[in-house]
């Protein structure tokens, strides 16, 4: 009998939304008629654009014809989606980038996952508490992180805590760690890291050889000045970081599917005798071997969001989800409560009252005003005593629901 891969044993079990299904569909056979609102989903609700869409019927009509019929496109993507990357999302900030350098894929959960093939199993993980969990299970799954301590940590991983505390800024690593993944604006806390923190990280990086996993999935959200929109912004990240972005929360392609990942050229790792080695090269490989390019149809859907109809859309769509955050902050604030996040971000972080375990709180938002959101622990071990509201629901359950927090909630 084959062997299987015992770290996937190791993986938690897909807990959270399970459980909170079960909590929900318990709550609804017991209360019919209550009126359920939705605020714990990260995905979201708004229809595409209408450019997206008006160039994803075009380029659905090609595929009809044999003169504009296309099969396999390349492994990396179009270079006609390359090139708009580069010069509205790169360019303007002053980032040079080739267009060997970015790599257009299905998505960013993908890129995230899949990116730790590229490195060594004994490398030593630092990620930041609470966070996005694909980091962290992907690592599992390579046996990278040890097992799991009564603490709920695992052994081999850098956990860099990010609370209320140090204003969910993460301090640097006691020991030195070799790969490290920032997710800013963050999912879940909503808060992210100013131009002066994120330096902090590329000095730490390029002083001890460790390697940056920047996430920035949700940087159309940045409103502020100071927050840098792309890790490249500092001076020397291009030796030492990955950057990861996609079309999921700006342009609605969660079920579309396009997102892309930097990799300069000059972002190095080496092997075991010391020698250096380009991380573009291995990312390609990777990539050329085991994926097979995204959809024609959908990289001209996603070139769509650079004309000027498209960015007027996007950025119509991020507004909208974006005044739902305020609706949330500005009502949790007049209850009350301890809340971050939302102004550079679409999630909203609130501390739970009088110290209430995440899943009490849960189920206390439940019964009283039949509001679902996601606790804190989900997210890891120093998200105990936090809980995740969105702001990617509809505007008028978004008010809705405020409405019953600031009414009808005991605090
Ligand atoms: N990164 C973060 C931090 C996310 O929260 C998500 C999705 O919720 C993703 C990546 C995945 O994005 P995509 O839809 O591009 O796979």
């Amino acid at each position: 009998m084959a062997l299987i891969n015992e770290n996937y044993l190791k993986l938690p079990g897909s807990y959270l939304f399970a459980e909170i299904g079960r909590r929900v569909a318990a709550f609804k056979s017991e209360n019919p008629s209550a009126n359920i609102i939705r605020l714990g989903i990260g995905d979201v609700t708004r229809p595409l654009p209408a450019a997206v869409i008006g160039a994803l019927h075009s380029a659905v009509d090609e595929m009809a014809r044999e003169e504009t019929f296309r099969g396999y496109g390349p492994e990396q993507g179009y270079a006609f989606l390359s090139r708009k990357i580069i010069d509205f999302d790169y360019a303007p900030r002053g980032i040079q980038l080739d267009e060997d350098e970015v790599f257009i894929s299905d998505g960013s959960k993908s890129d995230v996952g899949n990116i730790q093939e590229i490195f060594g199993v004994d490398n030593v993980v630092a990620i930041t508490d609470p966070v996005y969990p694909v980091y962290l299970d992907s690592n599992i799954m390579a046996g990278r992180t040890g097992s799991l301590g009564e603490d709920g940590r695992f052994g081999r991983v850098m956990y860099l805590p990010c609370t209320a505390e140090n204003q969910f800024i993460p301090d640097l690593p006691r020991q030195k760690v070799d790969m490290i993944y920032l997710c800013c604006p963050n999912n879940p806390t909503g808060t992210t890291l100013s131009k002066a923190e994120l330096k902090k990280w590329v000095d730490y990086a390029r002083a001890n050889e460790a390697i940056i996993l920047f996430d920035g999935a949700y940087e159309a959200y940045i409103r502020e000045d100071n927050i840098p929109h792309s890790i490249y912004e500092i001076e020397g990240a291009k030796e030492v970081a990955i950057e990861f972005r996609s079309f999921s929360k700006n342009a609605g392609f969660t079920g579309t599917r396009c997102a892309y990942t930097v990799v300069p050229k000059t972002v190095m790792g080496k092997t075991a005798g010391g020698e250096s080695y380009p991380l573009n090269k291995l990312w390609n490989r990777r990539q050329t071997t085991k994926f097979n390019g995204v959809p024609y149809i959908i990289q001209r859907g996603a070139e769509a969001v650079y004309t000027p109809e498209g960015q007027q859309q996007i950025k119509a769509l991020v507004d909208y989800y974006m005044t739902n955050a305020k609706i949330i902050v500005d009502g949790l604030k007049s209850a009350g409560l301890e809340v971050y996040g939302g102004v550079n971000a679409p999630y909203i972080w609130l501390k739970t009252p009088n110290n209430m375990d995440s899943w009490a709180f849960f189920d206390k938002l439940l019964h009283e005003v039949h509001i679902v959101g996601t606790p804190g622990t989900g997210f890891g071990p120093s998200g105990k005593g936090y809980f995740r509201l969105t702001a990617f629901g509809n505007r008028e359950n978004t008010q809705e629901a405020i409405q019953r927090i600031k009414t009808k909630l005991s605090i």
